[in-house]
């Protein structure tokens, strides 16, 4: 098993002084200081759960004897995708997007989990499927891309459409980039079978404080303006750094039900 990276579990990041604490637990929040007087903040703070929940949705990532969390299957088809038995959530985005090392991020307290990776052109690419525990699953799909066969397209459409078990889907896009031909595809997507998702935005420490904060507000304004199943609040995340990992694990186990005391205002 590979060894934890620092600040993956949230008592290594209590310890650090307050303000980088901000930055790894409420990177967004972290950004919103830097706001112009009288701008509406509301949508930076839709999603503000307690040390308490964040602890609880910790414990969920992180397996022992009694709570295994495993890689279950690949399926090509939605007939080969495993019974839809638990609340289940979904990660999309570009290849490259930094999918994969966020789903290592999440299930870093996991160590025995193996997340695969099918990079290599011409493989053929799968959904993988994740459990934990008896909580929820977890798929990683394909990444995309300019070239996405038409295949691909198929599979993907077909699970978000018929997977009823699915609680939400995880859009990632490039915080550096912000969103790209194919995301836009992506959200058209999402938008034409009304399913509820979230954008995560990712690789946030490879830009500055001010270009990040633009791109926020330009992805705000857009998901204002274009969607309507998009959750309003975005997730800002980086899984060199770990920020954002612990709250996104909150919202992963909030959206699937197992944080019946938090809300998401
Ligand atoms: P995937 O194709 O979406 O699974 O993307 P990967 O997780 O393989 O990441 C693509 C590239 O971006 C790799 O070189 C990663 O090391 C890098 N990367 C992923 N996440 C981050 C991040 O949070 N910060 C930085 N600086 N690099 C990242």
């Amino acid at each position: 098993g590979r060894a934890s990276p620092p600040l993956a579990a949230l008592s290594q990041v209590l310890r650090l002084e307050r303000s980088r604490r901000t930055a790894i637990v409420f990177p967004l929040q972290k950004l919103e200081r830097y706001l112009a007087p009288g701008t509406d903040t509301a949508r930076f703070r839709l999603f503000q759960p307690g040390l308490t929940a964040l602890q609880r949705a910790e414990a969920l990532f992180r397996s022992d004897r009694g709570h295994p969390i495993d890689y279950v299957s690949s399926a090509v088809r939605m007939d080969h995708a495993p019974p839809p038995a638990l609340p289940e959530v979904c990660f999309i985005g570009r290849s490259n997007v930094g999918k994969s090392s966020l789903i290592r991020a999440l299930f870093s307290l996991a160590p025995e989990v193996e997340i695969r990776v099918s990079k290599t052109p011409g493989h053929t690419k799968k959904m993988n499927f994740f459990k934990v525990g008896k909580y929820f699953t977890l798929v990683d799909m394909p990444g995309y891309g300019y070239r996405a066969p038409q295949d691909f397209v198929e599979m993907v459409e077909a699970y978000l459409q018929e997977r009823h078990n699915l609680k939400r889907t995880f859009l990632l896009v490039d915080g550096v980039v912000g969103l790209q031909k194919t995301d836009h595809i992506a959200v058209e997507m999402l938008e034409e079978f009304g399913i509820p998702y979230v954008m995560v935005l990712t690789k946030i420490d490879r830009t500055s404080r001010g270009l990040l904060l633009k791109k926020v507000l330009e992805i705000q304004e857009f998901v204002k303006e274009n969607t309507q199943g998009c959750f309003p609040q975005l997730f800002l995340v980086s899984s060199v750094e770990f920020s954002g990992v612990h709250l996104l694990r909150c919202f992963v186990a909030h959206v699937t039900g197992n944080l019946p005391n938090v809300e998401a205002r």
